[in-house]
């Protein structure tokens, strides 16, 4: 497939990975609103919703890692274009010339992003873990490949955005927005009772239940922080959190010079993705007019001591090497133990800072070499979790 020029912007066909979930989705609204391609879709199991995108891309291949129930129906529609086993996903991310979106959920993002960048296509990227666990591979593959790395999370995508056109020794700091979630303004410590419906309630971002109960705790945003420092070669005391509910302001930058500059807009992750997708070109769409008349903004201090989610996220960075990883691992054990009720929501920092303090800091060299890490810290955490159950 060759590229589409759509108003003078050459776009490549897309590789849509996580296909069926929430980034994957908007993806591929993006790339009919805009005409583009799709050369691949990726998911994790064939699912009635996979079917129906098979059949909605005729020309796109198929990838699935495991079976799951609707695997023969799939079949019937896919026929020659459907592949099973992680190592298609791999494979599609590979797929010359083309620009892949991860979307996946989960440390699985990580083989594929590699893949990508090794064969020298750009990467939007939405999967947190390939930064977060294997930041140190990914930079090696940017480094070695001849690919490109464009985050597609709204607070990236702003720096990003900001930092076009601008010297990285011209930047004083970097400043995330927080929407702070659904327990804004209490302090972590007097949480202890809420429940798994409190923290699911996410007042302006339509998530999945992990990310939104990462983002009640402000791991999300730990998360987020060691992202930036890896896409823009930041040191961590230059990166700053503010909570900032309406999520209007995606994140800002301040310049040298007291100059800040910030990317504006209401909610809406089609907009990164898209962008994501035509950068450094932007494609006309139709859209919301952007009024803020009537509206106002807010912006409240973190207190870091406040929330040990977050203040282990710049810990588990500053250490480096294998800790980001054990911080992703043992958060989503400790999360979805608080999801099934096992655990206290104030629970979910105590396993992770305690899993954290029993693991040596390693430099990672292989994605093997992360399996294993996340796969200790895993079974580290579980262990805590047993514990506090008792
Ligand atoms: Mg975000």
């Amino acid at each position: 497939m060759g590229d589409l020029h759509l108003g003078g912007i050459a776009l490549k066909p897309l590789v849509v990975l996580g296909a069926t979930g929430s980034i994957g989705s908007q993806t591929i609204e993006v790339a009919e609103r805009l005409g583009i391609p799709i050369a691949a879709i990726a998911a994790r199991h064939a699912s009635p919703q996979l079917v129906e995108l098979a059949r909605a891309l005729p020309d796109a291949e198929v990838c699935v890692v495991h079976r799951g129930d609707e695997a023969e129906r799939l079949e019937q529609v896919a026929g020659d274009r459907l592949h099973f086993g992680s190592g298609s996903v791999t494979e599609a991310a590979a797929i010359k010339n083309a620009t892949v979106v991860n979307g996946i959920v989960g440390s699985a993002g990580l083989p594929p992003s590699l893949s990508a960048l090794y064969a020298g296509n750009r990467l939007a990227l939405a999967n947190k873990e390939s930064l977060v666990s294997g930041g140190p591979l990914v930079r090696a593959a940017l480094a070695e490949g001849e690919g490109e790395l464009i985050p597609i999370d709204s607070e990236h995508s702003a720096v990003w955005q900001c930092l076009r056109g601008e010297d990285r020794d011209s930047v004083r700091r970097v400043v995330l927005t927080a929407s702070g979630g659904p327990f804004r303004g209490r302090p972590f410590g007097s949480l202890h009772d809420v429940t798994v419906d409190e923290a699911l309630d996410h007042p302006t971002w339509e998530m999945g239940r992990r990310i939104t109960i990462d983002s009640a705790t402000l791991m999300n945003k730990g998360f987020e922080v060691i992202e930036a420092h890896h896409l823009f070669d930041l040191a961590y005391d230059v990166i700053d959190v503010v909570v900032h509910p309406e999520s209007v302001v995606h994140s800002m930058v301040e310049f040298v010079d007291g100059i800040v500059k910030a990317e504006v807009g209401f909610p809406d992750m089609r907009k990164p993705i898209q962008y994501a997708i035509t950068e450094p070109d932007r494609a006309a769409v139709e859209s919301e007019p952007f009024d803020l008349a009537g509206q106002s903004l807010t912006f409240e201090a973190v207190d870091i001591e406040e929330m040990p989610c977050l203040r282990l996220g710049y810990e588990a960075g500053r250490a480096g090497g294998t800790a980001p990883a054990v911080l992703n691992a043992a958060d989503e054990i400790a999360v979805s133990a608080f999801l099934d009720g096992h655990i206290r929501f104030t629970d979910i920092a105590a396993v992770v800072a305690n899993v954290l303090e029993r693991h040596d800091v390693e430099e990672p060299d292989s994605v093997d070499h992360i399996a294993e890490v996340d796969e200790w810290a895993r079974a580290q955490a579980e262990l805590d979790v047993e514990a506090l159950r008792a």
